[in-house]
């Protein structure tokens, strides 16, 4: 196969709040293989909090491009067995790793003429609901956002380390969708037994990681009257394991684990383990968005709303439609790319 590797600065639709300010930019990186004449397209969202920049996946991924000139790919076992075979290339990247495996079910998904989802879990996509998020906002930003989105069926609520749930009772008073609280972490000085009796009166779903992950022994469902669902205690496919009795849900991300490959797994071993899936996403494009809802064909919950919040996102996929991911009718992810903006040779 032949590989072109690019990457891409994106902007979104409202500049966004981090820990030290304000951000207007994210840059991804974007693959897309090829052999005969049937492309492929992955992406990756390197994120700095997992000590991915996307510098370092580039380099990476050039990595596979030997591996790949030589790769035979006729069924999901081949894509299983490339997955394996090219940590020892990226490793530690799992970010180059999701690329390029999203590249590799799209390819097979196009060139047997089914979709991604077909492949993974022999059934035709079904619409996906997703949690549409709210961002750490100022009262202002609020209201605008919350207008928004008001007819959604799904909003997530950023919180902050000031555990003000402030904006958790606007969005109650002024929408019916079902609410979660993420606190990214953020809730290490607040007593969430009582934040959680008090969400659960606001009627929200769940809370996603209050603490860091280095306090996850400290958790056990009884502390907290909500579920809680693991995003940054739950990485890679081992986190799985380690969560339950601690969460009741994990929060996968191809771009933590590694593409669709492992996450498929991550789900599956979720429900064995009774604990409930959840698909999540950074701020990305529809590529990942589209390879987001294969998976979250078999989860609970969907957060799938990076590529809404973007205003220039290269690719159609997925469509996002008031809330709900509309598949595509197209094979593999369902991806066209809307500019012309990889290079003809790998
Ligand atoms: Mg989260």
């Amino acid at each position: 196969m032949k590989l072109a590797c690019i990457s891409l600065e994106m902007h979104p639709r409202r500049p966004f709040r981090i820990s030290r300010g304000w951000r207007a930019e994210v840059r991804n990186v974007f693959v897309r293989i090829e052999r005969d004449g049937i492309p492929g397209y992955g992406e990756a969202a390197p994120i700095n909090y997992y000590q991915e920049t996307w510098q370092s996946v580039m380099a990476k991924i050039e990595n596979a491009r030997e591996f790949l000139s030589t790769l035979n790919l006729q069924s999901v076992t081949d894509i299983e067995g490339a997955w394996m075979e090219l940590w020892p290339l990226v490793a530690p990247s799992r970010a180059a790793q999701c690329a390029l495996d999203l590249a590799l079910w799209d390819w097979l998904g196009r060139r047997r003429g089914v979709s991604a989802s077909q492949l993974a879990w022999n059934a035709a996509a079904r619409p996906v609901t997703t949690f549409c998020t709210i961002g750490l906002s100022d009262q202002e930003e609020l209201i605008a956002k919350v207008a928004e989105a008001r007819d959604f069926p799904q909003i997530k609520i950023k919180a902050s380390s000031d555990a003000s749930l402030d904006a958790v009772r606007y969005t109650r008073a002024h929408t019916d969708a079902l609410i979660a609280v993420d606190a990214n972490c953020a809730w290490e000085s607040a007593d969430l037994h009582s934040l959680s009796r008090e969400l659960a009166g606001l009627g929200v779903a769940f809370i996603e990681q209050p603490f860091p992950p280095v306090r996850d022994a400290e958790l056990s469902k009884a502390s907290a009257l909500l579920p809680l669902m693991a995003d940054e205690s739950c990485v890679t496919e081992e986190d799985v394991e380690r969560a339950a009795g601690r969460y009741s849900g994990c929060n996968i991300k191809l771009v933590k684990c590694g593409g669709i490959t492992p996450a498929l797994r991550m789900a599956r071993r979720c429900r064995a383990l009774g604990l409930r899936p959840m698909v999540g996403c950074m701020l990305e494009s529809s590529a990942l968005i589209s390879a987001g809802a294969v998976v979250a064909q078999g989860a609970d919950f969907a957060d799938l709303d990076g590529a809404w919040l973007l205003s220039d996102d290269p690719f159609d996929g997925w469509a996002f439609d008031r809330g709900i991911l509309r598949p595509p009718a197209s094979p593999g992810l369902g991806l066209t790319p809307r500019e012309k903006w990889f290079p003809e040779q790998g």
